[in-house]
Order: C-alpha cells, then sequence, then structure tokens
C-alpha cells in the first residue's frame, strides 16, 4: 500500500496517465525538463520538483515515462538523478514504462537493486525496480485501460508491420474508388481487422477521437516509432533471428522522419502511401 507517488516525463502519456493518479486521490509529485508543462501541473496545484532526486525524496513509488534509453539513464545516473543519493533510496518501488532496450532496463535494475531502502529498521531491503512499458497509446492512456507488459518491442514491430499494411491497402483502395470508410466497415468486420483499423485508423475523418483526425498530432510521434523499429532490428541481429519486415518499416520510418513529419503520430504513414486528403 503506498499514497505518494513520483512521475517523470509528462509528454503525451506522461501526462495523461498522471493525470489519472491525481482523480484517483495519489498525492503526486511531477518532474519534466519542459517549463510550460511544470508550470500547467504547478498552476493546477501539484507539487512539481526541480530534479528528480527531489521526486525521489517525496515519494514512495517513482514512474518515469521517458522518450527513450538515454532520456531514462540521465534521470536515472545524472546529476541529481533518481540514484543520486548514492545507496540509500527513498521510494520501495521504481516503475519505468518508457519503451527501452532491454540491455538499459537490466543495467538499472542491477543499480537499483544495490541500493538499500532509507527508511527500514535492518536497512538491507532493497528498493525494486520494473521494467513496464506500455500499450494502447493516448487513448488507453487517458482513458486508464493501458496494458503494462515486458514485450514492448515486440508489440510495437508487429504493430508497425499492421500501420503500413492498413494504410497501404486503405490507400489502394481509395485509388481504386472505394472509401476508406466503406474499405474500414469491410475489414472491420473480415480478417483484415486489427488495432490499426477499428482503434486507430489512420485515415482522417474514418475515426473520431484518433490523432489522424487531428492532423497526426497528440499520439505516438513517428520519431518513437522509429527508436522502437531500431530497437526490434538491433535485438533480432543480437539473437540471429531473420527480420526482413523490420528493416522495410524501419527504412520507411526513418523517410518519413527525415520528410520532417517525426513529430506526427506514427499513422501519417498512411500519406506515405496516399497523397489525397483522406476521405
Ligand atoms: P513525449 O515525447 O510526448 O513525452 C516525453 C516527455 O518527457 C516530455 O514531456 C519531455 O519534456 C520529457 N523529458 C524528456 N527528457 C526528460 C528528462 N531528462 N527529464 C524529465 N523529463 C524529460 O513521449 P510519449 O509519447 O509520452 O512517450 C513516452 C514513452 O512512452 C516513449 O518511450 C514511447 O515510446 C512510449 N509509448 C508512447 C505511446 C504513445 O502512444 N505516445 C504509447 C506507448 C508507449
Amino acid at each position: 500500500h503506498f499514497e505518494s507517488v513520483g512521475f517523470i516525463g509528462l509528454g503525451n502519456m506522461g501526462s495523461r496517465m498522471a493525470n489519472n493518479l491525481l482523480k484517483a486521490g495519489y498525492k503526486v509529485t511531477v518532474h519534466d525538463v519542459n517549463c510550460n508543462v511544470m508550470k500547467m501541473y504547478s498552476d493546477m496545484g501539484v507539487s512539481t520538483k526541480q530534479t528528480p532526486f527531489e521526486v525521489a525524496e517525496a515519494s514512495e513509488v517513482v514512474i518515469t515515462m521517458l522518450p527513450s534509453s538515454s532520456h531514462v539513464l540521465e534521470v536515472y545516473n545524472g546529476p541529481n538523478g533518481l540514484l543520486h543519493g548514492g545507496s540509500l533510496l527513498t521510494p520501495r518501488l521504481l516503475i519505468d514504462s518508457s519503451t527501452i532496450d532491454p540491455q538499459t532496463s537490466r543495467k538499472l535494475s542491477v543499480s537499483v537493486s544495490n541500493c538499500t531502502l532509507k527508511d527500514t529498521k535492518d536497512n538491507w531491503e532493497s528498493p525494486l525496480m520494473l521494467d513496464a512499458p506500455v500499450s494502447g497509446g493516448v487513448v488507453a492512456a487517458e482513458a486508464g485501460t493501458l496494458t503494462f507488459m515486458a514485450a514492448k518491442i515486440c508489440n510495437n514491430l508487429a504493430v508497425a508491420v499492421s500501420m503500413l499494411g492498413v494504410s497501404e491497402a486503405l490507400a489502394l483502395g481509395q485509388s481504386l474508388g472505394i472509401t476508406a470508410s466503406t474499405l474500414t466497415k469491410i475489414f472491420n468486420c473480415s480478417s483484415a481487422r486489427c488495432w490499426s483499423s477499428d482503434s486507430y485508423n489512420p485515415v482522417p475523418g474514418v475515426m473520431p477521437g484518433v490523432p489522424s483526425s487531428r492532423n497526426y498530432s497528440g499520439g505516438f510521434a513517428s520519431k518513437l516509432m522509429a527508436k522502437d523499429l531500431n530497437l526490434a532490428a538491433a535485438s533480432a541481429e543480437e539473437v540471429g533471428v531473420k527480420s526482413p519486415l523490420t528493416f522495410l518499416a524501419q527504412n520507411i520510418y526513418a523517410e518519413i522522419c527525415e520528410n520532417g513529419h517525426e513529430s506526427e503520430d506514427f499513422s501519417c504513414v498512411f500519406h506515405h502511401y496516399y497523397s489525397g486528403k483522406g476521405e
């Protein structure tokens, strides 16, 4: 049982997750390098701290939701990072929900298990660290229905390839004269149905409330998908597994980023195939 939660990284996902913790009545302390975000939370009356270490000092549990491995390493091991106190830590549980490479997660988990909890009688209990990336995107983050897992890179490889497949098929259909809405209805009661067609459709105007219906803003940035595909490719190489589709998807997302769409939601790949306006 715990009452105080520290939250570090309040972007598209983290802000929604932290807001749910606030709604549920937890005492939340936050930190982000973005001053505008910090101001927004202090205006809401939420306790904001200048460094991850200060968040750790105030929290029984700390959650990080940061872009990539380098940011997570900085927040844990950097000056005034979560582990700055040396071997004595206040939080009993550190949860990293960012999608990062398994090697970094393992390294951090060893550093955490070498620490001891500050306020225990015998001083020999170690804090726990959880590698707990999430799936479901901003819609699930807002609704409080994210899936927590330890297999995130495989999940995102599958979702990247399914998003490419759905986008390519919808672009072909539209070019043949079938509207994306009609084709989506057909997919969703046929074997093509998947998350990219029924919950996160890439064509503007087909579904309300998803990034494609708001100019691909506020979702899962293409540069983050590019990062995850690089992680998948590196893992596949490490264990010697053939991964031709990872390679293709990597190239497509690299091109999208080079063309200036790196901050747009990854479903903007639809426009890689189709230059019309959508529906
Ligand atoms: P984001 O870029 O919107 O948010 C990241 C936040 O971290 C920003 O507010 C940024 O200012 C902050 N930040 C960066 N460096 C920092 C530091 N050193 N200290 C403190 N704050 C720092 O990213 P996001 O879309 O919220 O994704 C976060 C993680 O979740 C990524 O690893 C991503 O792959 C994963 N993810 C995202 C989605 C999605 O749909 N957006 C879904 C599942 C998983």
